[in-house]
């Protein structure tokens, strides 16, 4: 398999999700393989990602299971929370998983440079220790950095990529954003306890997502004691002289805050990269222009993952690493299919999504039809909360084919997965209801939609 004409047959550039998978596939298949990766070997996801995000989300739904204890008939005494044992707990499961990429990339043959490489040429990468390589095929897999508007003091706030590094828990946080990201870590830190506000510069939260169930989020939020200030830009941050920090927003409220998390999207890691020594022109957003294949715009060079800003997502980058592997060295083109992929907000209660919005279906369909259920979770009647779960289904009327699900409720994202597959499979809505439900559960209520 190897060609002797140049030194590796692939060499990969980032060791994120997509990269690794497609370099372990490829030397699965025997071909010579380069790793490059400037920070830690498994990406955004495994290092300051999905991974310790989720973690977190699980230690934060804890101590809110914790708060109604006494429901189920325990009596908990000097409980208290110590945000290093988490922290370190966290980091230290991420470091194993770091250690897990590295030996699976060992595992299958592939050469890792822990260093910065640099294009050259269509065929060439230098490494920052001054080595260059030559490669049949290079592929670009550097993922995505937070992007942080410009305001005044905008030095003092951080993004996804410190909080999990804190020193001290922020007793008093500021979440600016109104993604994935910004709601997902205000519900981690005020289960954990904190003072959280939300800013968000509009009074749409979740904007790709269907706005039915997205509308049952703010009012849980602010009944769980997070403040909500949408419509609001931060203005300016001052620090004080204790280092806590005074904002202003934009609608005039001010606050004293120990932490400011900013989390307003991601942009393609491209910085420096060398593309433009293959003639690769970036796109409107910054990103990487590649066809289905994932082929850019020089024969030799490939992109995958965040950097290519099709779609965000830590299993969107995998499928696209093994699909350009398969087809590169495994005697099977393919490509990778980006409709009707399933995702999740894991905010407190979580949202979960697969397919089309209600205003996505009456565009593609016509008519539609849309069925519902209004239902208090049996968990939550531990609590003394009266949130209630919303799942709706939008089906084309012509054929009853189900294009949209949505859900927001406890274990929504575990919920839907399973869903998912019926719906990519094109089931009908008469499909759900021949499937008897399980009796009590939640997710029963996908077959007994009205
Ligand atoms: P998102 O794109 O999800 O959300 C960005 C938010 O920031 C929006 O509310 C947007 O508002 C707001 N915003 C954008 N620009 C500005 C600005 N200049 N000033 C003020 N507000 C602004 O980004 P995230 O950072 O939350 O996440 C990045 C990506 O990471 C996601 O798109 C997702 O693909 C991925 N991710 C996925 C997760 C999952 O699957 N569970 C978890 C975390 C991240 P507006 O709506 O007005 O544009």
């Amino acid at each position: 398999m190897a060609d002797t004409t140049y030194d590796f047959d692939l060499f990969t550039i980032g060791a994120g999700s997509g990269g690794v998978r497609a370099s372990r596939i490829a030397g699965g298949y025997g071909a010579k393989v380069g790793i490059a990766e400037e920070h830690r070997y498994g990406g955004t996801c495994v290092i300051r990602g999905c991974v310790p995000k989720k973690m977190l989300v699980n230690a934060s739904m804890f101590a809110e299971e914790l708060s109604h204890a006494h429901h189920k008939g325990w009596t908990l005494k000097d409980n208290s929370f110590d945000w290093a044992t988490l922290r370190d707990f966290v980091n230290g499961d991420v470091d194993r998983l770091e250690g897990l990429y590295g030996q699976t990339l060992g595992g299958a043959g592939v050469e890792s440079f822990s260093e910065r490489a640099t294009i050259t040429g269509p065929h060439t990468v230098r490494l920052a220790s001054g080595r260059e390589v030559t490669a049949k095929y290079i592929l670009v897999a550097t993922g995505g950095e937070p992007v942080v508007p410009a305001f005044e003091g905008s030095e003092h706030s951080i993004t996804s990529n410190e909080i999990f590094y804190l020193d001290e828990f922020p007793k008093r946080l500021m979440v600016m954003g109104g993604g994935y990201i910004a709601l997902e870590f205000a519900g981690i830190f005020n289960a954990l306890g904190a003072d959280v506000t939300l800013v968000n510069r509009s009074d749409t939260i979740l904007r790709t997502y269907e706005q039915e169930i997205v509308k049952r989020l703010p009012p849980v939020m602010e009944a769980r004691g997070i403040d909500l200030q949408l419509g609001a830009q931060i203005e300016k941050v001052e620090k004080a002289e204790d280092g806590s920090l005074n904002v202003t927003l934009t609608n005039g409220t001010t606050k004293q805050v120990d932490q400011i998390l900013v989390a307003t999207g991601r942009r393609p890691r491209v910085e420096g990269l060398g593309l433009e020594h293959a003639g690769i022109e970036l796109g409107a957003k910054g990103e990487i222009p590649v066809d289905k294949f994932s082929k850019t715009s020089c024969d030799s060079i490939y992109a995958v993952g965040d950097v290519t800003d099709r779609v965000q997502l830590t299993p969107v980058a995998i499928r696209e690493g093994h699909a350009l592997a398969d087809s590169l060295f495994g005697g099977n083109e393919r490509y990778v299919d980006h409709s009707c992929i399933a995702t999740a907000v894991f905010s407190q209660p979580s949202i979960a999504s697969v397919g089309m919005t209600e205003e996505e279906a009456r565009e593609a369909h016509g008519e539609i039809n849309i069925y519902k259920s209004d239902f208090r979770p049996m968990k939550n009647i531990f609590s003394d909360r009266a949130e209630r779960g919303l799942y709706k289904m939008i089906t084309d009327a012509a054929t009853d084919k189900v294009v949209g699900l949505h859900m927001i409720g406890p274990e929504s994202a575990e919920i839907i997965q399973a869903a998912a597959v019926a719906i990519k499979a094109g089931l009908t809505k008469a499909d759900f209801d021949a499937t008897t439900a399980i009796h009590p559960t939640m997710a029963e209520e996908l077959v007994l939609l009205k």
